[in-house]
């Protein structure tokens, strides 16, 4: 047994903490200092083990509001700087990212479950997020517009000020650095909830975001619950818009929150997406493809291929396919190099997955393979669940309908294109989708015609932050990276200025000529 497997998670986060924040006690970071909350004790429960390595109390309204103060103060200092000194200080947040990216990635992988594998490349991932919303800070530029008069119009995209961003569980330090380098770039301050699950890599990147330079108290992560700490950051009157990343059911609450104070809000929702692959796809690249869709970070992504639709003729083929590798994947500890599925991030989550596969099986769908915790982890505390593969899989299914955010896959047969495309779109969500196929044009009517924010055609699960990602229907409102995103995060201000010498004076909205 490897030392670095088997290791004892508390004493160990405890020294990654220690090494990254200067102190190993989960507080808010506020303002460039560690702040204590004062609500009911919190804790953080390792994965793979399923036993606690830290409590913290739940950030209270106190830490909202210095958080909210400061942020209103470093707002004026980061705007006050040139577009460029913002662009270079955001360059040197890459670089500290990188120059941190081992414990970082170490800390990701103990703390979310997710494996090393998959975390070790994440930082450099999140340092080009910073480096790429850097490259904008001095492209945010107005238009000038010929309006019919001789007035000069010019349009200037300034920011919203402080905004509240809420994260989930799934991909903290990927959800953190995708919402915070655009909302910086365009001038904000940010107020960020990570999940009460999974706050520390956050912690960790506010604390290098002050170490390259940006004002303490632009970048606010407070330590807490939704219902409660979230909740106050989206009623404080220093809040002018409410990003969030999560479920349906927390998005709806957010948008009714953000509602009550008049301010906009982008949600980032979940998904039920199709993976669907025709008879003259590449067959076995699509068997590849199918598993990455679906049990890449356990089945815990937005963008989870968890419906794979298949053509009859082929149906057999991949599904014996695909149970037969669904079997080999290695599942274990997050740190061993060798494990491509680590555990479920918590208890709760592992005992959904588990009911709604029980459910399914109740309704006529098979276990193919899966189901269970895996044999070989039956004696471990950790939250592991062996990749699952559901064939029968029916449209009224739950399985078929509900996000299940799971490693399993429900198999559905489809006869010709407009049964794919119908069985596709049969889903209030829409976050992603995938047609295998080898055929050009048809690849091209699949994109247009499934209803979901990002397509792929012959892969899956490729993004990039150049590139704009968000949801349709259920799947959530407003897009996150790429340029797109930083409309969310600016304002647009129209500016008239008369310059005739002698303007005629009109009581009507139309300008004079
Ligand atoms: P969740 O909705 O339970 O929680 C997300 C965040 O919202 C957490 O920080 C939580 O504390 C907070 N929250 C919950 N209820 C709240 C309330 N009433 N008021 C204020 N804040 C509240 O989601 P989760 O279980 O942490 O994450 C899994 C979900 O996230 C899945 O549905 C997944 O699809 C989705 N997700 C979507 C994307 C995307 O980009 N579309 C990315 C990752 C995850």
């Amino acid at each position: 047994d490897m030392p670095h497997i088997h290791i004892d998670s508390r004493v160990e986060i405890a020294r990654l903490l220690a090494e990254l924040l200067g102190s190993g006690q989960v507080q808010s970071h506020v303002g460039g200092q560690l702040m204590a909350g004062d609500g009911e004790m919190l804790a953080l429960t390792d994965p793979a083990t399923g036993k606690v390595f830290a409590e913290f109390p739940d950030a209270g309204q106190a830490v909202v509001d210095t958080a909210a103060d400061v942020a209103e103060t470093a707002q004026r200092q980061w705007w006050a700087k040139t577009a460029s000194e913002r662009g270079r200080i955001m360059i040197e947040i890459g670089r500290q990212i990188r120059a941190h990216a081992k414990p970082l990635a170490r800390l990701e992988a103990i703390s979310s479950g997710r494996p090393i594998r998959d975390t070790g490349g994440e930082p450099a991932r999140m340092a080009e997020m910073f480096e790429y919303y850097a490259g904008w800070c001095d492209k945010i530029a107005g238009d000038v517009i010929p309006v019919p008069s001789s007035h000069l119009n010019y349009t200037r995209h300034e920011p919203i000020g402080v905004v509240t961003q809420i994260t989930p569980w799934n991909a903290p330090l990927f959800t953190c650095c995708w919402q915070v380098a655009p909302a910086i770039c365009a001038g904000n301050a940010v107020l960020l909830k990570p999940s009460e699950l999974t706050p520390l890599t956050s912690l960790v990147i506010a604390a290098l975001c002050e170490k390259a330079g940006v004002p303490a108290g632009l970048v606010n992560v407070i330590a807490g619950r939704g219902p409660t700490a979230g909740q106050k950051m989206i009623g404080h009157p220093a809040t002018g818009l409410v990003v969030f990343v999560g479920s349906a059911q927390g998005g709806a609450a957010i948008a009714a929150a953000a509602a009550r104070r008049l301010i906009p809000s982008v949600l980032e929702l979940g998904g039920k997406s199709a993976n669907i692959v025709f008879a003259d796809a590449d067959i076995d690249r699509a068997v590849v493809g199918a598993q990455a869709a679906i049990f890449a970070a356990c089945g815990q992504s937005c963008v989870a291929g968890s419906r794979l639709l298949v053509h009859r003729s082929i149906h057999a083929e991949m599904v014996e396919k695909l149970a037969g590798a669904a079997a080999r994947i290695p599942v274990g500890m997050p740190l061993d190099p060798a494990t491509q599925i680590g555990p479920v991030n918590n208890a709760r989550q592992w005992d959904k997955v588990d009911s709604m596969v029980r459910t399914a099986s109740g309704e006529g769908a098979q276990i193919v393979t899966g189901g269970a915790k895996p044999q070989t982890l039956t004696g471990s505390g950790g939250y592991f669940y062996a990749p699952t593969v559901l064939d029968g899989v029916v449209p009224d299914m739950e399985i078929a309908r509900e996000e299940v955010f799971g490693p399993v896959l429900s198999v559905l047969s489809f006869e010709d294109e407009d049964e794919a495309v119908a069985l596709a779109n049969a889903t209030p969500y829409g976050l992603a989708g995938a047609a295998w196929t080898r055929d050009v044009g048809r690849a091209h009517r699949m994109a247009a015609r499934v209803r979901a924010g990002t397509f792929w055609i012959n892969s899956y699960k490729t993004i990039n932050v150049m590139s704009p990602f968000g949801g349709f229907g259920q799947s959530g409102y407003g897009r996150s990276s790429g340029r797109e995103a930083l409309a969310a995060y600016t304002a647009t201000k129209s500016v008239w200025v008369e310059t005739a010498d002698d303007p005629a004076i009109g009581f009507g909205y139309a300008p004079g000529r």
